[in-house]
């Protein structure tokens, strides 16, 4: 129906990029990008109106998202026909605006593109040997300048290999090499060169794409204190760990796996380091501000955990403890106190102590009389100590 839409308005319509890329691999993915040859930002409006959906255009960049009714959401980007402006002095070719269109694009494989014209409905349109490209298994930039472009494109490069087990193809990987010996990274924006590192933490193995990426001295072209060294490793390996973990136990909410490795890729950097890292990457004062109270609270904490053991504290200071810490806080804590008593008490609080609810309210508070005040709050916090110290018996020799 999308097709026939484009067919109306006598426009070629094609699904593009990622979708068409993991049907080819059989990989499920629902994000669906579509390439109008016209007006995309009308086609939009249009699909969203039969639909019953949503949409927001961008007119500057001529495109819009269309929200379905079911959430399903739609990016529509317009093929425009100019010639590409090319950073050094290229043959300029007349290309169709959908050749155009995949002509800009980082790799080969993301490179393809499916008609869903009725006339045409389903024929893939490749000009650049994706499809090869997909049968060998490796990824390939369209042209040698793709990296002066988009230096982004370097981790994208890895993190679509180490996701579908690609090989970087030889030029690409010279390529690559030479970009980072030209400094390239330098110039990138920090909140771009955040916003991949964000892409790469959420990938299924975000520690082997940091080694690659250190492989290729990228993480030091960042900046240098990105670089990652052994004891890094050891404890990005840890936070793998730790979250396979959680995720097995499947509550809700999951943390924000990306902050977990960020602390991890921080590991041992001081306050000012960690401000020089911050800068870099484009963080806002309050973003910097929180991250770096956070690892104040996880040092905090710690410290907490040690002497509550060393004079045998109730389980109750356990709880208020580690409550006020966010999730990825604590699950930082258990990553980096592996084989520590502190990592078991920490995993107690998470999937048994902080669960402890309990039932009396500042309502009932003020049924027996209690005056309303500040006093509710201590009350209250004594009567979640009395449940948990009746619940839990945590030291660890008796959690074995
Ligand atoms: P993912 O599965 O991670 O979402 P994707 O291929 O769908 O991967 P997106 O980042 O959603 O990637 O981008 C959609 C498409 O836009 C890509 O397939 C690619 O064709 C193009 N693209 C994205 N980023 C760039 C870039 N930096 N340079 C060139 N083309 C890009």
């Amino acid at each position: 129906q999308a097709g026939e839409l484009g067919q109306q308005t006598g426009h070629a319509v094609y699904v593009v990029g990622g979708f068409v890329r993991d049907l080819l691999l059989k990989h499920p993915n629902f994000d669906v990008d579509l390439v109008v040859e016209g007006d995309g930002v009308a086609y939009a409006a249009e699909l969203a109106r039969i639909y019953g959906g949503r949409y927001k255009s961008h007119p500057k960049f001529k495109t819009a998202v269309v929200i379905l009714p079911d959430g399903q959401r739609v990016d529509v980007a317009t093929a425009r026909l100019e010639y590409y402006e090319y950073p050094a002095a290229l043959p300029t070719v007349e290309l169709s605006s959908i050749k155009m269109d995949l002509y800009r694009r980082d790799f080969t494989v993301n490179a393809l593109a499916l008609h869903l014209s009725p006339e045409r409905f389903g024929d893939l349109v490749d000009f650049f040997g994706a499809q090869r490209d997909i049968k060998d298994r490796v990824l390939r930039v369209l042209h040698s300048l793709s990296f002066v472009e988009d230096p982004t494109r370097i981790v994208r490069a890895i993190r679509f290999s180490e996701r579908f087990g690609f090989r970087i193809g030889g030029q690409t990987d010279r390529l690559i090499k030479n970009a980072v010996r030209h400094s390239f990274f330098h110039k990138l924006s920090g909140s771009r060169v955040m916003h991949e590192l964000r892409l790469i933490f959420e990938e299924k193995t975000p520690l082997s794409c940091l080694r690659r990426m250190q492989d290729y001295k990228l993480l030091a072209a960042i900046h240098p204190l990105l670089a990652l060294t052994p004891s890094k490793e050891a404890v990005l390996l840890e936070v793998e760990n730790v979250i396979n973990w959680y995720r097995l136990l499947y509550i809700e909410p999951q943390p924000q796996v990306w902050m977990l490795y960020f602390l991890g890729l921080c590991t041992g950097l001081d306050p000012e380091q960690f401000a020089i890292i911050a800068r870099r990457l484009n963080f806002s004062k309050r973003q910097a501000a929180e991250m770096v109270a956070l690892r104040q609270q996880i040092r905090d904490t710690a410290q907490g955990i040690f002497n509550w053991e060393y004079h045998k504290g109730p389980p109750s200071e356990l709880y208020f403890l580690l409550e006020p810490m966010p999730l990825e806080g604590a699950l930082y804590l258990m990553a980096r106190n592996p084989r520590e008593p502190l990592q078991k008490y920490v995993s107690l609080h998470l999937t048994t102590l902080r669960h402890k609810r309990v039932e009396v309210t500042g309502n009932d508070l003020k049924a027996l009389g209690v005056e309303a005040g500040p006093r509710y709050a201590d009350i209250l916090r004594r009567v979640v100590g009395a449940a948990i110290d009746g619940l839990a018996v945590c030291r660890a020799e008796q959690l074995e």
